[in-house]
């Protein structure tokens, strides 16, 4: 007899291995951190004698899942903000929160969080990308979890470094440090092909192949990604970054949900990983990956969780569930994926996804002992059938829960028994993990109230105080216009044409502050559009006064270029008001008595209205210079054009405007 560490005997054991053996009752041999000897019970026990023999009657015994994809660490962000659009989700909750909080201290609280619900959701293997990841690695290599942790690589400052290069050395020291742990695989993640350039994606591609480690990115997750990618670099993002030397080795794609039958292949013959992630896919709208094609190419692909900030949680039995029955709708065929095939990409096919298929991810003798025990005697498992000998597999996939999970052994040590955690003390984490969702709490509280403080976190603003005299005035006979262009004291500057589409949000904020978002079409010479800019302009209300019958107007303004579509602005900023306004701007530059002028002829076209206005501006810089341009623009209203002192109008644009629940106008973005 030979003498091991642990016996697991009497369970229905799944091995998941090549042969898909299923030994009912079978037995499993552990000794230190690996698994001597997988069969039937009674072979096994008449060969090996233990320090440990745990019944697992009634239970399943099988390999620890694999989740291929996750952010462990935003476990701290669960319920932080939901059913929002991806942007929204990013630029207005997710990013503010992770610039104001993520630090090491975060990284590791939150890690551990999210170790707990892996072991207790009965996984034992997970691929991380996160920031300071060599905390994560610490969390996990102390609760034992296996982990293949990827530090961050972006194009923008992140929480761990303020510029790529300083990310870089991060994470090369990272990698040196933990390279050749028991149960840490250091990897490098450059975050996604869109948030790196052609150079850095190039430069981590030679880090994998130099420390010869995993390279973990986000890939065609959207189809706008997609689109932006053909827009600017030609070419969708896989032929992106396979000529960029990304696949060459070890590499995983989370998501590919936007992928044709060539980038399948391409994927398939660079060995590349899929990382699967169902509820993330949903939750953000972002499609469903064509799973069974990939497959069929012989494409390995795991199945993931992504961050529980956009999931909600780390439950693998969710995903496994769901990505049986995702591919089912998606190619209108309920034989695909079956439950075998969905358990195999949670565990074997999983790990080879993940490039770890030589140390986990099935039961056999040689492997470490990765194992977990499901207890199935219960209602929500009741009866069992065995004719099929599939119908295992589908009670896993489709019935049980992760609540049934009972033991979990990660490397051959024991993370769970009777569902109590033996290496994490929950009471303490559960308390440490609610105090910083409390002060995140009032951090987003306090910075949605904040217009401006949201705005500088979308948009690179230049801040422009300016003082100008302006006179407006309804002037309906607009050919009018005529005899002050040909007056002998004007001279044209520039001429120019546009359509302007204003949507002004308003807020219940006690400075009164406005956020315009103005698209002009430029409009040539045969009324075709020629051009189109956007720009976002923030306002504080217009200090005025009544100056020798002008009105002299002092703003503080701040210009951004728009460069998102209306659409995510209206989610983002959430106004308590919306207005619209639609109108035809001819614009005169002109000299008048060598004096600067802007000259708008305005016409209404939303909402509707008979008047069309002139205004006169000139930017102003002292009392006596105003008071001058003030008199000049007089005379242009009166003298030359000769407006009547009734037709004088001193209202702005956006006092006129209507309220708009919804825009009139399609989007163009
Ligand atoms: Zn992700």
């Amino acid at each position: 007899m030979q003498q091991v560490d642990q016996l697991l005997i009497g369970g229905t054991v799944l091995t998941m291995n090549e042969a898909l053996d299923v030994y009912e009752p079978g037995a499993v041999a552990v000794q230190d951190d690996h698994i001597v000897a997988v069969g039937s019970m009674n072979g096994i026990t008449a060969a090996y004698e233990a320090s440990e023999t745990v019944d697992c009657t009634g239970q399943i015994i099988m390999p620890g899942i694999v989740n291929g994809h996750t952010h462990l660490s935003m476990a701290l962000m669960r319920g932080l903000s939901d059913d929002l659009r991806l942007d929204v989700w990013l630029m207005g909750y997710i990013m503010p929160a992770e610039r104001a909080f993520v630090d090491e201290e975060f990284v590791y609280l939150g890690a551990k969080l999210a170790a707990a619900e892996l072991i207790m959701c009965g996984t034992t293997s997970f691929a991380d990308m996160y920031y300071y990841e060599a905390e994560v690695a610490r969390a996990a290599a102390e609760v034992g979890l296996r982990g293949i942790c990827s530090q961050t690589i972006l194009k923008f400052p992140a929480p761990d470094a303020e510029s790529y290069e300083q990310s870089m050395a991060y994470a090369e020291n990272f990698i040196q440090e933990w390279k050749g742990h028991p149960l840490i695989i250091p990897a490098i993640a450059p975050h996604a092909p869109y948030t790196n350039t052609d150079d850095m994606l190039q430069q981590c591609a030679e880090i994998a192949k130099k420390y010869d480690v995993p390279l973990h990115i986000h890939v065609s997750e959207t189809r706008q990604e997609v689109e932006d990618s053909r827009d600017n670099y030609g070419m969708p993002p896989v032929p992106r970054i396979k000529k960029l030397g990304i696949l060459d080795h070890k590499c995983l794609c989370a998501h590919c949900v936007h992928v044709d039958s060539g980038e399948i292949r391409t994927l398939r013959n660079h060995g590349a990983g899929v990382l699967h992630n169902p509820t993330s896919n949903l939750k953000l709208a972002s499609g469903i990956a064509p799973i069974q094609e990939m497959l069929e190419h012989g494409v390995n692909v795991a199945i993931a969780t992504d961050g529980s900030a956009s999931n909600n949680d780390l439950d693998m039995f969710t995903e496994i569930h769901l990505a049986a029955l995702l591919a089912k709708v998606a190619t209108n065929d309920p034989t695909a994926v079956p439950a075998k095939q969905a358990l195999l990409m949670a565990t074997r096919i999983g790990a080879q996804a993940c490039h770890i298929g030589d140390i986990t991810g099935s039961l056999e003798a040689g492997k470490r002992a990765d194992i977990i025990i499901i207890d199935i005697r219960n209602v929500h498992n009741t009866p069992t059938y065995r004719h099929d000998p599939d119908s295992v597999y589908a009670q896993v996939v489709y019935a049980a829960k992760s609540t049934d999970v009972k033991h979990v052994m990660c490397n051959g040590q024991w993370l769970m028994r009777d569902r109590q955690l033996l290496t994490i003390n929950l009471d303490e984490l559960l308390e440490r993990s609610q105090a910083i969702a409390n002060r995140i709490d009032d951090f987003i509280r306090e910075y949605s109230s904040n217009i401006m403080s949201k705005l500088i976190s979308v948009a690179s603003f230049q801040q422009q105080e300016s003082f100008e005299i302006q006179l407006k005035a309804r002037f309906n006979e607009t050919e009018r216009i005529e005899v002050l262009l040909n007056h002998d004291d004007v001279s044209i500057v520039k001429h120019s044409h546009y359509r302007q589409y204003d949507t002004y949000f308003l807020f219940n904020d006690p400075d009164d502050a406005r956020v315009r978002y103005r698209e002009d079409d430029f409009i040539g010479e045969n009324g075709e559009v020629t051009g189109v800019r956007s720009r976002l302009t923030y306002t504080l209300p217009t200090k005025e006064r009544e100056f020798d019958k002008a009105i002299l107007l002092s703003h503080s303004q701040f210009y951004a270029p728009a460069d998102r579509p209306l659409r995510f602005y209206r989610e983002y900023f959430k106004a308590a008001e919306e207005r619209e306004i639609h109108k035809e701007r001819l614009r005169w530059q002109i000299l008048y008595k060598g004096v600067q002028f802007y000259i708008n002829l305005d016409t209404i076209l939303h909402p509707e209205s008979k008047n069309k206005y002139l205004e006169v501006k000139s930017r102003t810089w002292s009392l006596s210079d105003a008071e001058y341009k003030a008199s000049l623009a007089t005379e242009i209203i009166s003298t030359i054009l000769n407006i009547d002192e009734q037709d004088r109008v001193a209202f702005e644009y956006v006092d006129s405007a209507t309220s708009s629940p919804h825009p009139s106008r399609p989007e163009t973005t």
